[in-house]
């Protein structure tokens, strides 16, 4: 059996949904030595909880994979143990906690009257941290992978990991904010139960947006790895992009057999949570989805560059859409 050195490294893609990350967590999952894990901050309640179905098809309790991963982290998973991630997660892991983590993270005690953590005392963040990383060890043990990828997105997680000490690389996916706003607003079925997915307003996609990458920013301006991919990049010549993220995640030139050209070949994944795309197996075509330019309300497009031009610009995205 294939062992992982311990401590696994964690790449972490952040970012706000529909922004192209579990496009590029299925790619990254197809190159050797790397284990695509999903959407992470769901195994508790939709995983452990629900029972929905993994990404290779089996319901979570029953797919081998994370039956392994369970055993070795935690002796089995439990409600209860859930229960506890989630209470947690309510109380650290929040956009609205990320000054708070960034003050940590730069060594500054914020102090338990104001935010009810202290550098002193063993913490809720220490513990809702340090139960992600004995998963995450589990997991590429379980995979035989030194590498393991949670596309959670959620900047505040990243903050915790990296608080925490964790050998966390953030890969900070950006998609154009209109794109991802028509993407929030279309109603698409949940694969898991047909019922529809969340959808969002433009002007709080927006917000979403904005706060999400502020945060990533901000991340990386306290000296966490971050590494920014564009979706329209990645889309425009996927070959390029990944060989770059992968060689600067210090693995290396990956071989990309499974890209060829605009096809990629993807092959089952045990993604826990995650949206449609985590199922889909076989031949990809690798295409942008520019929808967006035709079928969304010009007002709405307005509405989105006024509200998230500051960050258009940084990232370089036109006016232009028609
Ligand atoms: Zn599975």
């Amino acid at each position: 059996m294939p062992t992982s050195p311990s401590p696994v490294r964690v790449v972490f893609l952040g970012g706000l949904g529909r922004s192209g990350t579990t496009l590029l967590e299925r790619l990254l999952g197809e190159v050797p030595g790397i284990a695509a894990l999903g959407e992470v901050v769901h195994l508790w309640d939709r995983g452990v909880l629900a029972g929905e179905a993994c990404g290779c098809g089996e319901p979570f309790g029953t797919c081998p994979f994370w039956l392994r991963v369970g055993a070795t982290a935690f002796g089995g998973w439990s409600p209860e143990r859930a229960e506890r991630m989630l209470a947690l997660r309510w109380r650290v892991d929040r956009t609205r906690r990320i000054p708070a983590l960034a003050a940590l993270l730069a060594g500054e005690n914020v102090g338990a009257g104001a935010t009810g953590w202290s550098l002193e005392e063993p913490t809720e963040l220490e513990e809702y941290a340090a139960v992600y990383r004995r998963l995450y060890d589990a997991a590429g043990e379980a995979a035989g992978c030194s590498v393991v990828v949670d596309s959670s997105k959620h900047a505040s997680l990243a903050f915790c990991l990296a608080v925490a000490g964790a050998d966390v690389h953030v890969v900070h996916v950006v998609r154009d904010p209109r794109a991802v706003a028509h993407s929030w607003y279309r109603q698409v079925p949940r694969p898991e139960d047909g019922a529809p997915m969340t959808r969002w307003p433009p002007a709080r996609t927006s917000l979403h947006w904005l706060a999400q990458n502020l945060g990533l920013e901000l991340l990386a301006r306290r000296g966490v790895p971050v590494t920014r991919v564009r979706y329209e990049d990645l889309l425009a010549d996927p070959a390029r992009t990944l060989g770059h993220l992968v060689t600067g995640l210090g693995l290396g030139p990956p071989p990309l057999g499974f890209l060829d050209g605009g096809v990629a070949e993807l092959s089952p994944a045990h993604t826990v949570s995650g949206n449609p795309m985590r199922f889909t197996v076989g031949r990809v075509e690798l295409t942008r989805d520019d929808r967006w330019r035709t079928a969304a309300a010009a007002r709405h497009l307005r509405l989105v560059t006024a509200l998230t031009w500051p960050l258009m610009i940084r990232y370089d995205y036109s006016w232009r859409f028609r």
